[in-house]
């Protein structure tokens, strides 16, 4: 089983760097997602891995080994592009066992390996149709199927469900991972959709301008963007930067938003902090109007949770609460907006 050690890994196009200072340890069979906006890097990276690129400097083992070394044919690696290249002069049965046959494995075995591979994709008996015949998602089973043929030692997707639907993407990303969870396959995924990133990976990898931001559990980077960057990436709400003084109130523009907890505790001069919408609390306002006071721009009801929008000045903030708790404001009512500051975050610019 593979564990890859990507160290200091550059890539250089021209005067452009594309790639800086990569590094990253995968373990055996986990499921790594590489996520980022366009241009980030993503697919480079996932081309030197598969050896179809070379980096500019660093290191890549393999199990400790340098897979520098070894030549793109050789790495065993499988991979599933955006644009699936099926081979269209062959029918699904051909496609799947083409990488068997290219490393000479006899054609009784390519066969069986080919039709037990249809199976596991889901699509028993249609073996000798023509890819041409074949639906947006079947014929991204097949090229599942013909990655995984090889018996992979790394699994290598580039944005492979983003020509599809939502509904066939959700059901194709589940079934990924299943597949991947009983394969035991270390898989490297680049995605730029970050609910995609989210129900699929294991350790999620956000790239920005070629350089590793953040890499943690889909829970540790929704709920603890550590920068900007990675905060807005992962859709994170009511960020602000108020004043700190040492165990003092919290303020904002004047007003106090309460005692910092934790860590805030001994923080001092002015830090962005984030909130999630759900330790944010609305309250009439009170009498002498005293608290951090928001006009209600939006209420989204959800099914199973309430989202009120509201802003102060030029700020937004976000709450959210269960619906059968959920406070009764309009749009247009004023509300005391007051934050779970137990529940806050530093976030660096
Ligand atoms: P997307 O989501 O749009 O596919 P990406 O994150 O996969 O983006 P890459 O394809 O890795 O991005 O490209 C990273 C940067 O390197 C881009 O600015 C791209 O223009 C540049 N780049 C990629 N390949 C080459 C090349 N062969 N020559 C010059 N520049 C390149």
């Amino acid at each position: 089983m593979a564990r890859l050690s990507l160290k200091n890994i550059q890539k250089t196009f021209g005067n452009f760097q594309a790639l800086e200072d990569v590094n990253l340890d995968i373990a055996s069979g986990e499921f790594i997602c590489l996520l980022g906006g366009s241009g980030c890097g993503k697919t480079t990276l996932l081309r030197i891995i598969a050896g179809l690129e070379d980096q500019t400097s660093g290191e890549m083992l393999l199990e400790g080994a340098d897979l520098t070394k070894v030549h793109c044919h050789k790495r065993n690696v499988g991979m599933v592009f955006q644009s699936l290249a099926l081979f269209p002069h062959l029918n699904v049965g051909q496609n799947i066992a083409y990488g068997l046959d290219v490393r000479g494995v006899a054609k009784n075995t390519r066969l069986a390996r080919a039709r037990d591979l249809l199976e596991v994709v889901g699509l028993t008996g249609l073996f000798e149709r023509p890819v041409s015949a074949l639906s947006g998602g079947q014929r991204q089973r097949v090229a599942i199927a013909r990655a995984l043929a090889i018996e992979p030692t790394l699994f290598l997707m580039d944005e492979p469900f983003s020509a599809l639907d939502a509904g066939l993407r959700e059901h194709l990303q589940i079934e990924v991972k299943k597949l991947q969870r009983k394969l035991g396959v270390t898989t490297i995924f680049v995605t730029h959709d970050q609910n995609e990133a989210m129900s699929i990976a294991d350790r999620i990898v956000i790239l920005n301008e070629g350089r590793i931001e953040q890499a943690g559990s889909p829970t540790e980077v929704y709920a603890r963007p550590q920068t900007r960057f990675v905060a807005d990436f992962m859709g994170t709400n009511n960020i602000f930067s108020p004043e700190f003084s040492q165990g003092g109130p919290v303020m904002l523009d004047g007003v106090d938003l309460g005692s910092p907890q934790g860590d805030l505790a001994a923080l001092s001069g002015k830090y962005t902090i984030a909130v999630r919408p759900e330790y944010v609390r609305l309250k009439p306002v009170s009498a002498d109007e005293s608290g951090l006071i928001g006009t209600v721009d939006f209420v989204r009801h959800l099914g199973a949770s309430v989202e009120t929008e509201l802003s102060v000045g030029e700020r937004t903030f976000i709450h959210t609460m269960v619906s059968d708790r959920a406070p009764d404001f309009q749009v247009g009512d004023r509300a005391e907006i007051q934050f779970d500051l137990s529940h806050a975050w530093v976030i660096l610019s």
